[in-house]
């Protein structure tokens, strides 16, 4: 068990909802700050019991004052739609954001870990992707507020630390899937499984041949608890699951979980959509030793059940 005061910001969204959850269990104290823009009360409503948990509304553009022990950095919509839906405040959330939690972190001591992301890595020409690949990233495009905004943050996690000794620490998640994603999120996994349930087609983005790595949220969370409370290792590193499938085969494999009626058609591919994207884990590995331990299958079959559940 563990008593420690703790700042989730994001709180409320799809990943820091799971990440308050577990870390109630494990004995400790969990602010959850988020503005609700992406998150919602649904996700963290069966949390409000607890006394060891609070929840406060603010935006991490603005600066706040907390007496914590440790802070994780979430708050960032994380679907294409939503940090597309306003880019000049995305570039915010992440830059603002990680300026005002590292000023509270230097200011109260406490240990802060950034939610980075593979887009760091672009469109990757290195395959797979390992830490010390720089990426191949378009900064005048669609994707550049959030992938530029996640890159100046890690700089600034970078910086902190030799500057002000501040004790930061980055992960680089790829691709994450599970309950609590919205329906409307956007993100491939969740509108796949929506479509397929409602009958709707099934929107492949291209030809379907581009590929990601899809890890189910429990494991993230657990890797993400391991980086927190590990010492004398800063990261970066890559938290995600390194099975590989192309869009296609994701579509084709949840028609089948589903037994759905569903049609696949093909939309036009996003601008500077990623071709391929697969997490090299070794360094997890060695200094967390951590490694998903849920296939995509089993995920997938989760996640169907949650959504069964509240469409
Ligand atoms: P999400 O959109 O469900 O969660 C983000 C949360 O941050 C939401 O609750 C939202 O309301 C909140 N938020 C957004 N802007 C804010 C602001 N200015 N102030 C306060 N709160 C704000 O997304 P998620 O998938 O849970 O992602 C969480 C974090 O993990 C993000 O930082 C994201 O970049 C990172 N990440 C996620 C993935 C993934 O596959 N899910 C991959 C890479 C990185
Ligand atoms: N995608 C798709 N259909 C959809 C949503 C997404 O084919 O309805 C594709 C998208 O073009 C990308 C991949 O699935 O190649 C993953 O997209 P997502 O938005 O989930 O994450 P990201 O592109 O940020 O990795």
């Amino acid at each position: 068990m563990s008593n420690k005061r703790i700042l989730v910001t994001g709180g409320a969204g799809f990943i820091g909802s799971h990440l308050c959850e577990t870390l109630l269990e494990q004995g400790n104290e969990v602010i959850c700050l988020d503005n609700f823009f992406s998150g919602r009360k649904e996700n963290i409503n069966h949390l409000r019991n607890n006394l060891r948990f609070e929840i406060i509304r603010h935006d991490v553009t603005e600066p706040i004052l907390l007496e914590v022990d440790q802070i994780y950095n979430f708050a960032c919509p994380a679907s294409p739609g939503f940090y597309q839906y306003n880019p000049v405040k995305t570039v915010k959330t992440s830059i603002l954001g990680a300026l005002n939690m590292l000023g509270l972190a230097k200011r109260v001591k406490a240990r802060i870990l950034q939610a980075s992301t593979s887009e760091v890595y672009g469109d990757p020409k290195v395959h797979p992707q390992k830490e010390d690949y720089w990426g191949h990233v378009n900064c005048i495009g669609v994707r550049s507020c959030y992938d530029e905004g996640k890159r100046v943050a890690e700089t600034l996690m970078y910086d902190y630390r030799k500057q002000n000794n501040v004790d930061s620490k980055i992960i680089r998640i790829f691709n994450t899937y599970g309950d609590r994603m919205l329906p409307n999120d956007g993100r491939v996994v969740s509108n796949f499984i929506v479509q397929a349930l409602q009958g709707d087609d099934i929107t492949v983005y291209g030809d379907g041949a581009q590929t990601r790595s899809f890890c189910f949220v429990d494991d993230l969370v657990d890797g993400i608890i391991k980086m927190m409370n590990k010492d004398d290792f800063t990261g970066p590193v890559n938290l995600g699951n390194p099975g590989e499938f192309t869009i296609l085969e994701l579509a084709e494999k949840i028609i089948k979980l589903i037994n759905s009626n569903s049609k696949i058609i093909n939309k036009p591919l996003p601008q500077d959509d990623p071709m391929q994207r697969k997490p090299d884990i070794s360094l997890a590995k060695e200094k967390l030793s951590w490694e998903p331990k849920i296939n995509l299958e089993d995920g997938l079959k989760r996640t169907i059940n949650y959504f069964k559940s509240v469409l």
